[in-house]
């Protein structure tokens, strides 16, 4: 088999990248992914009871880009939704981002009301202030308050989800969490914010329905350089298992989702809970707020964070720290000796955490810059 491109890796990147090669250049792609399925982290399948799953754990697509919104909607129509989080603190669930609606119910009105004031007029209405810039602050009841905040809702959640302090992790990190002097509750604030009315998978099916590519699933690339002959390949998997761990392994942090169906309409009040504290896990997520489906019993994915092993589990989150991000540049240099016939992108081969939005973006301006 003779193709022009190779693409490795059907998630968003390696999707976006072949429907443009084969729609832009007409040039045949074989995209292959060693899952059984395309659409990457992003895949979601019915379960038995009907009901649509995020296999890899919740996705929310919400984005500022027109170009990018406007480039997916060319292949999905949208459902409205706003994703709202709780996080269980001392027994009751107060929202997060943690914002003026948070603090009402976490402290008595009285005290309450004299901190809002306080927040007003220290940050100004509206602000969003990261919470290590808040724990400086002069006033001790606005420092007491961000102190309350990072003990009880930011130290157990980072401390679970990474397997390390917020001191341990870059400040990149650590420093984005905000509080917001507002009660807007919801978790994300960006103009565009939709799930895709018939689901991601439905939405890359008809992303890849394109006489010049064609898709292989439970196929690693290793085991077909052999016999495909190609000009160029875009690899999208982890960039370190490409050059045979030559640097040493990328640290990435994984997951385990527990997907349970219960016999009862909702389970939760919100599409997800955070429990930052005495579980073992981190949040619970009910499928049926985020897809809008209706239906008598409700599936809901917990998620317990756990070290990743090559071979035995998923590459999720690059761990963001300053001696993770040297060791990727060695691995980065070795990619550019080969740009003239492989080109590195997504995830897991710039070793960066991505949204969705972001990756459509990286691969858009993959294929103007050099592809095309
Ligand atoms: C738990 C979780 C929740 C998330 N929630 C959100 C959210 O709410 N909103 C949001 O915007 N983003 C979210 N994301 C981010 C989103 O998943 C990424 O933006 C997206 O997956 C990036 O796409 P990608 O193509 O770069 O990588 P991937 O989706 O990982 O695709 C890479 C593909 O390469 C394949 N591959 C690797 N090696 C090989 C090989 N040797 N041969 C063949 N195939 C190979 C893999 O199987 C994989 O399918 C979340 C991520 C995680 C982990």
């Amino acid at each position: 088999m003779t193709v022009d491109w190779l693409i490795v890796g059907a998630g968003y990147t390696g999707c976006v990248l072949a429907e443009r090669i084969a729609s832009q250049l007409e040039q045949t792609v074989l995209l292959v992914d060693r899952r059984g399925h395309v659409g990457g982290n992003a895949y979601d399948y019915y379960n038995e009871q009907g009901i649509l799953i995020h296999k890899y754990g919740p996705h929310i697509f919400h984005t500022n880009s027109q170009r990018v919104w406007d480039y997916l909607c060319q292949f999905t129509t949208w459902r409205a939704y706003e994703h709202r989080v709780l996080a269980v603190v001392e027994g009751r669930k107060v929202p997060v981002p943690f914002n003026l609606n948070s603090l009402e119910r976490l402290v008595p009105r009285p005290q309450a009301e004299r901190l809002e004031a306080k927040l007003n007029n220290v940050y100004g209405s509206g602000a969003h202030v990261p919470i290590l810039r808040m724990l400086d602050a002069e006033d001790p009841d606005v420092r007491g308050l961000a102190e309350l905040v990072y003990k009880h809702i930011f130290y157990g959640y980072t401390l679970k989800q990474w397997g390390l302090t917020p001191e341990q992790l870059d400040p990149s990190v650590t420093g984005r969490v905000p509080v917001r002097i507002s009660r807007d509750d919801r978790y994300f604030q960006d103009t565009y914010q939709a799930m895709p009315a018939h689901g991601y998978t439905a939405m890359f099916e008809r992303m890849l329905r394109h006489p010049k590519i064609d898709v292989r699933v439970n196929t690693d690339y290793r085991t077909i350089t052999g016999e495909v002959r190609f000009n160029r390949m875009i690899y999208t998997g982890p960039i370190d298992a490409y050059f045979d761990y030559l640097h040493g392994p990328l640290p990435y942090r994984s997951l385990r989702f527990d997907v349970q169906t219960v016999e009862r309409e909702w389970f939760q009040e919100v599409g997800t809970v955070n429990y930052p504290n005495d579980a073992p896990y981190t949040r619970i997520t009910e499928f049926k707020y985020l897809t809008g489906q209706e239906a008598a019993k409700t599936s809901v994915v917990t998620e317990y964070p756990m070290p990743h092993r090559p071979g035995e589990n998923e590459p999720y989150y690059p761990v963001p720290r300053e001696e993770n991000r040297e060791r990727y540049g060695h691995y980065q240099k070795e990619a550019d000796r080969l740009r003239s016939t492989v080109l590195f992108a997504g995830r897991l081969a710039d070793y960066k955490y991505y949204n969705m939005d972001q990756a459509v973006a990286r691969a858009l301006k993959l294929f103007e810059d050099t592809a095309a």
